[in-house]
């Protein structure tokens, strides 16, 4: 399953007539956060293959969009993308689960979790793996997210430190991949792929084209 996987940063070269020709055939769009719905349903239109989506910390406010006469509609998602957090959704074979927003450092209302948070988030998507794990005999392939795991990709500060929950979530549930944005690269040496236990750790920002 070739993926296209785009996080936080509209990118000129998918925001594009020519992103077909760009990214060549996908099978599959995913996105890792904090992206205006306007690119996501641009992608989704010109692409037009099965898209998924976790909400970032920034983002998740409404935007507006024109409506008739001087009226002006609120749009709370992105139409035409499937919204994965704490739910998990199988296309063709692959099983996609996903775990929106950031660790918690301020007091907004935009989708940041404590890690306590994110365990209980985890174990609110847990029935669905299992279900996964009976019927397909494994919990997940890729889990969606929008923030890395603590230590992976993350960095020092603190709106940009990753989970500790997601950690013993890959030992237990050992996941192929886990996708994440939320910490962009100003450098080109900068580490965006590990390998932790099973898993495959990536950070797509601002996209990356990926055979999973
Ligand atoms: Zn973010």
């Amino acid at each position: 399953m070739r993926a296209l996987v785009i996080s936080d940063k509209v990118e000129p070269i998918l925001y594009s007539p020519a992103i077909n020709e760009r990214i060549g055939p996908v099978d599959l769009i995913l996105s890792c956060g904090d992206l205006p719905f306007y690119y996501i349903e641009f992608i989704v239109s010109m692409v037009n293959r099965p898209a998924y989506y976790v909400f970032g910390n920034h983002g998740r406010e409404f935007e507006y969009q024109s409506g008739k006469g001087d009226q002006w509609n609120r749009q709370t998602a992105p139409l035409g993308a499937v919204n994965l957090h704490l739910c998990t959704e199988k296309v063709n074979n692959l099983l996609l689960a996903g775990l929106e927003g950031s660790i918690r450092y301020n007091d907004s209302s935009e989708a940041q979790y404590t890690d306590n948070e994110m365990w209980m988030n985890i174990l609110r998507l847990a029935p669905a793996l299992a279900v996964n794990r009976l019927r397909y005999g494994r919990w997940l392939d890729v889990l969606v997210a929008h923030s890395p795991p603590f230590g992976i990709h993350d960095k020092p500060d603190r709106a940009h430190t990753g989970f500790r929950s997601f950690l013993p979530f890959m030992r237990f549930f050992k996941p192929r991949y886990l996708l994440h944005g939320h910490i962009h690269l100003y450098r080109n040496n900068e580490v965006v792929q590990t390998k932790y236990h099973d898993t495959e750790v990536i950070n797509v920002y601002p996209f990356r084209v990926l055979d999973l």
